[in-house]
């Protein structure tokens, strides 16, 4: 994000704020900055680890949103978990950017977790 805004002049570094990677790119954002990384290793499916670290962005999303997948521990289809906790950490990185108070993971977690769970629930 802030390589982005970098070339375009609108921020003086290209760095994340969060940990200091020198270049902060949308994939960075939301999949390889260690804020996000670190909730993903919660939420990833078994055995989706080596392909999904490994894709660039076109293909990481394509691979994610795609998938049938059914989550076993949530049992919820994995296309709708990569797609919230996506939407959630964009949202959480913009928090942290314009200085509002981002969710705490277990908070994130928690929101990407009820917001699936509740159509769920209707339907049964
Ligand atoms: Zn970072």
């Amino acid at each position: 994000m802030n390589t982005k805004h970098r070339r375009r002049n609108l921020s003086a570094s290209s760095t994340c704020a969060d940990c200091n990677c020198p270049l902060e790119t949308v994939m960075h954002v939301l999949r390889d900055c260690s804020i996000p990384q670190h909730l993903w290793w919660q939420l990833l499916p078994i055995g989706l680890e080596q392909p999904f670290f490994s894709l660039n962005l076109q293909a990481w999303l394509s691979c994610n949103l795609t998938s049938t997948l059914l989550h076993l521990v949530w049992n919820l289809p994995w296309n709708l978990l990569f797609t919230s906790f996506v939407c959630h950490t964009w949202k959480r990185k913009n928090d942290i950017t314009f200085g509002n108070m981002p969710l705490s993971d277990e908070t994130l977690l928690t929101v990407v977790l009820s917001g699936l769970a509740i159509p769920q629930l209707r339907r049964g």
